[in-house]
């Protein structure tokens, strides 16, 4: 076999700067470097320790094929399998929403509004990739959590993350048609809350490569929380709280109303560090 041409690290991140950058990739060298790193399975100090490092042919091949899907804007963590959330890393898939840095921010809610309760239950509703219940439960080992979804492919990327955490488990469930046994301190949930209307508009990567059910609720964007309303009483302690990811524009102000009418009285909403309302505390 004829074999290819020889490429150091350092010769790779200087062709991709430039490739990228044509291509109207807007972080060219992060992009290359992270696609590198997963091919060597290797940390950001050491590209710079190996820049000298010849990549085996095999090695070529596969980095070869990882920018050919990133040229398709395949999101990089889906390549990658990877994605870091809150500090730690998760496995993911295209079976998976990639978490997003906004959602960060609803872990130090949640851990605020149960400093005072003594081993609460958590209820992660949607937990897809798991970071939303994983992150709380390796941070706080009192806290007991169940995380439900309706796709076993999503169960299965967050079982993988689970580790050895004994704290915190997951089953399949429709929350639409079925409801959880059981009352809890805290529900969280970022469900699907992009109106069917919307999708259209969202951009390439996002809507050609994440999971249409992580994303969108097929209707106005609200049947998700609807539903939280019509089963909260069952599932929600007496001085339970509800914690929601919302939408852009007039979506958490619509989410908040739709409690309010519940009859439920003290509704907040929170601001992620874009300054956009992101989060209802109820
Ligand atoms: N709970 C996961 C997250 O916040 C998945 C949410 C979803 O798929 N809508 O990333």
């Amino acid at each position: 076999m004829k074999s290819l041409k020889k490429f150091r690290i350092i010769d790779l991140i200087n062709w991709a700067e430039v490739y990228f950058k044509a291509k109207k990739f807007e972080n060219p060298r992060i992009e290359i470097e992270w696609l590198i790193r997963s091919v060597l399975k290797i940390n950001r100090i050491d590209i710079y320790l190996k820049f000298d490092h010849v990549l085996s042919d095999q090695e070529l091949k596969t980095l070869k094929s990882f920018i050919q899907r990133r040229l398709k804007r395949e999101p990089l963590q889906y390549i990658t399998n990877s994605c870091e959330f809150y500090g730690m890393e998760y496995f993911i898939n295209e079976n998976v929403l990639i978490p997003r840095p906004e959602t960060e921010m609803i872990i130090d809610i949640a851990e605020k509004a149960l400093i005072n309760k003594k081993t609460p239950k958590v209820l992660d509703i949607g937990t897809g990739s798991g970071c939303i219940g994983i992150t709380l439960a390796s941070r706080n080992k009192d806290y007991d959590i169940l995380g439900i979804d309706i796709s076993d492919k999503a169960l299965d990327v967050a079982n993988r993350n689970k580790d050895n955490l004994s704290n915190i488990s997951f089953i399949k469930m429709d929350i639409l048609n079925q409801t959880p046994k059981g009352e809890y301190d805290i529900i969280i949930s970022n469900p699907p809350y992009i109106p069917l209307k919307d999708f259209p508009k969202i951009t390439k990567d996002v809507r050609g490569y994440e999971p249409m059910v992580a994303l969108t609720d097929q209707a106005d964007g609200l049947t998700f929380y609807k539903r939280y309303m019509n089963i909260v009483d069952n599932i929600l302690k007496d001085d339970g709280q509800i914690l929601l990811e919302v939408g852009l524009n007039q979506h958490p102000l619509e989410v908040k109303k739709i409690l309010i009418e519940k009859g439920i009285l003290d509704v907040k909403l929170i601001k992620d560090l874009n300054g956009d309302n992101r989060f209802i505390l109820a």
